[in-house]
């Protein structure tokens, strides 16, 4: 299998909108659990465009001597995912780790994914044990879970929890994608050769509202599927087809029982009409599917992806030779 280093240097990068109550407890509580580890560490803590006192406390956090907390301000408000993108950017680390700072994740479940991470993996889910969201939102979630699992074929049963870490790799790779709208654990996913998923606690919000309202949800679950797959434009061919067959299949009904029992029976015409119809309804169907197809090669062609990601190259090591030499002697 592949060699895996141990994680040595770990970023952990936190977005905040807004989150000016949750703040003091989330410095103190991250400080805390990253000092119990044995490698190097820095905190990056994102601003999103907070209009509290949210980015004040960040500068001051990370203006103090010797801090381990580094203060992203972003200009205004992108998103959590964008924010934590940038907070990537930024992350020196060999092993990077997000959470939120509403403190639903705990932060003292770091030292968890920093050893999961030394296993071998490449990315570490979590799956949050008795979630404490409203019905609606653990329900939706329920839905699309099971959704991407089938669509991507990775074993993953909560892409919601953004307590997650991502060794280095993963990170330069999502880094190559320039796409404006994205879903971090999904994509994160595509590029992972080994995943593992731990249970970790999942506290209720303490402070403030979930930043996300009706729209913004509808919004991330179409950033969902649209950074995973391309399949609903096609079941727009494939329904298409299944109406233009069954409108034809009914047109022959119709036929056959009008030539077995007579003309009188078939309503004057009207539900050939409707066979009709359906033909024409499908045919309809099936072109605009057909452009959803060249639509879906266009996007992932915008969207320029990586082709493919090479994880690590394994080479035999090179017997000194005659080049070797060669090459020394030129450059001295
Ligand atoms: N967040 C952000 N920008 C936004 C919305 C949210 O940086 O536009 C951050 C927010 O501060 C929090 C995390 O993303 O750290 C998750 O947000 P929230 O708790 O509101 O989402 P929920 O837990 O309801 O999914
Ligand atoms: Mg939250």
């Amino acid at each position: 299998m592949f060699l895996h280093k141990d994680i040595e240097h770990l970023s952990v990068v936190i977005p905040v909108y807004n989150e000016a109550d949750c703040l003091p407890e989330l410095l103190e509580r991250t400080e805390k659990a990253c000092a119990q580890l044995t490698c190097r560490y820095e905190i990056i803590m994102v601003d999103d465009g907070s209009r509290d006192g949210s980015a004040q406390m960040l500068v001051d956090a990370a203006n103090k001597p010797g801090s381990p907390f580094v203060a992203l301000m972003l200009n205004r408000n992108y998103g959590q995912h964008s924010a934590i993108m940038a907070g990537f950017e930024e992350a020196k680390g060999d092993l990077i780790i997000t959470l939120d700072a509403d403190l639903q994740n705990p932060p003292e479940e770091i030292p968890r994914l920093v050893a999961a991470a030394n296993e071998g993996y490449d990315v570490v889910g979590t799956k949050r044990m008795n979630r404490q969201d409203t019905l609606f939102r653990r329900y939706s979630s329920r839905i699309i879970n099971k959704s991407v699992q089938r669509a991507t074929g990775v074993d993953m049963t909560d892409y919601g929890c953004m307590l997650r870490a991502y060794r280095r790799h993963i990170i330069d790779a999502m880094l190559q994608c320039h796409e404006r709208s994205t879903f971090i654990p999904v994509l994160a996913n595509s590029f992972a050769r080994r995943t593992t998923e731990i249970q970790v606690g999942h506290n209720e919000r303490e402070h403030g509202d979930s930043k996300y309202n009706f729209m913004r949800l509808i919004n991330l679950m179409f950033d969902l599927v649209t950074c995973m797959t391309t399949a609903p434009l096609r079941l727009l061919s494939l329904a298409g087809g299944a109406i233009a067959a069954l409108g034809l299949l009914f047109g022959m009904l119709l036929l056959l029982l009008r030539l077995v029992l007579g003309a009188e029976w078939a309503g004057d015409g009207v539900f050939t009409l409707f066979a009709f119809l359906f033909m024409f309804i499908g045919a309809q169907f099936v072109g605009m599917g057909l452009l959803g197809e060249y639509i879906g090669r266009i996007y992932s062609d915008v969207r320029a992806r990586p082709r493919y990601f090479i994880q690590q190259i394994i080479r035999a090591p090179q017997e000194s030779s005659d080049s070797d030499s060669e090459r020394e002697s030129q450059q001295a």
